[in-house]
């Protein structure tokens, strides 16, 4: 007979984590409180466009990587749609003041070249500033999807440093060293805090190259759940977990906001912690654990803006641009400026099928404290009220005036405009503050601001971006430690990689 999982919560986390057991022999049910299953991975619809929620840029999809790996072994990676951003230039880092342009090229050499050709002076110190990046990724054996004993990567001082001491350590430029930090917006890095191997990562991961999804994200959270079903499991969008029951250290059931239960040999919580913690029984959990949960700093909040673009007006630009208003804000991009604008954002078009020279849309995403929208934290969506639609809409309007600095002809170019605060966030995932990346990992308290996939309920596990490592990239990776710990150490490394060795 086989054994049963129930998993709560349908994004990244909760379905490569429902794929991984399903394909191991687990009859596994996700359940997901959204009408669209995603996460993420979720992308909505309005006037025909399709606009992505939290999945822009991924990492780990070219041949070779991680991700590549894992969907190969799922059997979807053939069937997913993705276009692989151009190695000349995967990014475009632009400053309003000084009008400065920086085009960044991908791959180990094409990174270190092309930051070279602007800061000739430090190549040498670029050159060993990248092969200390790769050393890094080298010691997360995770990472290269390599068999492990343990993970004392964590224990290993050398990782721990902040990432801005790492970037200072071999490079002298004051400004190369913003440059260099220019991915903060993928992991919400705070200076003296983030640890090295967060920003190393990141940046091996994009170096190494990225690539989008044509269409959106939606696609992959399909083909998850098609691997969940094929094994004899379910899905269920529109099932939110109200209730986890829990008596001596065993959970019993997980009950839903109608009442209905789900019963299985093991549970896995794929949504943030201390929401978990909130349902389980009282007394399940410590109240210095649940403090802690409550309490581990969280990384920020976002505010996205989404153009509909008149059709063959704005052009199509195949890679990812970086907005900064001026140089020192690259470590603390959550705050804004006195006007209320921001003071760098994210922004691009994503690809279309048949992509051509125009794009249909065009995205803006800037950090953003959980601060800003505190006032409006008991308001609901759509009842938020007058001031906060005002403040939204001012804030959008800010971004694309800056952005016009750029594109002179933008306002005109722009059918219609939606925006998303922290607050929608909040609500859409059910997390935290709107934490975009989950909790904060802070490299001057490793212990505190990370947790296992094990909890002291001795069949309830943890994944998802909180755990272990965020992104399209790190949750699936986190899910594999999550399946591995009920499924055996290593079990799924291995087959992972027999499978793509085939
Ligand atoms: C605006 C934004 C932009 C981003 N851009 C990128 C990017 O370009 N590249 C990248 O790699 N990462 C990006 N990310 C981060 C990425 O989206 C996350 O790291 C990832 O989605 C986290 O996956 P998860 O499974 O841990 O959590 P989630 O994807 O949040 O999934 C949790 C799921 O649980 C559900 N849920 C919550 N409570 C309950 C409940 N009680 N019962 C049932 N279901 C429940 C939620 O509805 C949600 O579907 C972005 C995030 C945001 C917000």
């Amino acid at each position: 007979m086989s054994k049963t999982c129930v998993i709560i919560g349908g994004g990244i986390g909760g379905l490569f984590t429902g794929a991984f057991l399903a394909k191991n022999g687990y009859e596994v049910t996700v359940l997901e409180k959204n009408a669209i299953i995603g996460g993420g991975l979720q992308c909505f619809r309005r006037h025909g466009k399709v606009f992505e929620t939290g999945m822009h840029i991924a990492g780990g999809f070219i041949e070779g990587g991680s991700l590549n790996k894992i969907c190969s072994y799922l059997g979807i990676m053939d069937r997913l749609k993705i276009q692989h951003v151009p190695a000349e230039c995967m990014d475009e880092l632009y400053y309003r003041r000084t009008g400065e342009v920086f085009r960044i090229a991908s791959g180990r050499e094409g990174f270190i070249d092309s930051l070279s050709e602007y800061f000739p002076e430090e190549k040498q110190g670029i050159t060993a500033y990248v092969n200390e990046l790769y050393r890094i990724k080298d010691e997360v054996k995770l990472f290269s999807l390599q068999e492990q004993s343990d993970d004392s990567f964590m224990n290993w001082e050398k990782l721990l440093v902040p990432a801005d001491e790492l970037i200072e350590k071999f490079i002298s430029n004051e400004k190369l060293r913003e440059i260099l930090a220019y991915l903060n917006p993928l992991y919400s890095g705070v200076k003296g805090h983030t640890p090295a191997y967060i920003h190393a990562l990141l940046n091996v991961l994009y170096i190494n190259g990225a690539s989008r999804f044509i269409g959106g994200a939606q696609q992959l959270a399909a083909l998850l759940k098609e691997v969940i079903e094929n094994n004899g499991g379910q899905v269920l969008a529109g099932c939110e977990a109200a209730y986890i029951d829990v008596t001596d250290r065993h959970l019993n059931f997980v009950e839903d906001t109608d009442g209905n239960r789900f019963t299985a040999d093991c549970y896995v919580s794929a949504i943030h912690p201390a929401m978990m913690a909130k349902m389980v029984t009282t007394g399940t959990f410590r109240k210095s654990f649940i403090h802690r949960l409550n309490e581990i700093p969280l990384t920020s909040s976002a505010f996205s803006v989404y153009i509909d673009l008149k059709p063959d007006s704005f052009p199509y630009i195949d890679h990812t641009c970086y907005f900064m208003e001026d140089y020192g804000n690259m470590w603390n991009q959550e705050k804004h400026n006195s006007d209320k604008a921001p003071v760098s954002f994210m922004y691009m078009t994503p690809p279309d099928e048949n992509q051509g020279r125009f794009a249909s849309r065009l995205l803006i995403m800037c950090l953003m404290d959980f601060e800003e929208v505190r006032k409006w934290e008991h308001t609901e969506t759509g009842k938020r009220g007058e001031e906060y639609e005002h403040w939204k809409n001012h804030f959008a309007q800010q971004a694309i005036n800056l952005l016009s600095h750029r594109y002179p002809g933008l306002r005109s170019q722009i059918e219609r405009v939606y925006a998303a605060s922290p607050l929608t966030i909040r609500d859409f995932y059910n997390t935290k503050n709107g934490a975009i990346y989950g909790y904060r990992k802070d490299c001057r308290d490793m212990f505190y601001s990370r947790l296992p996939v094990y909890t002291k309920v001795d069949n309830l596990f943890l994944t998802g971006q909180n755990i272990i490592l965020h992104g399209i990239c790190g949750v699936p990776l986190t899910a594999i430690i999550t399946a591995e710990e009920i499924l055996g150490r290593n079990v799924l490394i291995r087959a992972i990689n027999e499978a793509v060795s085939q």
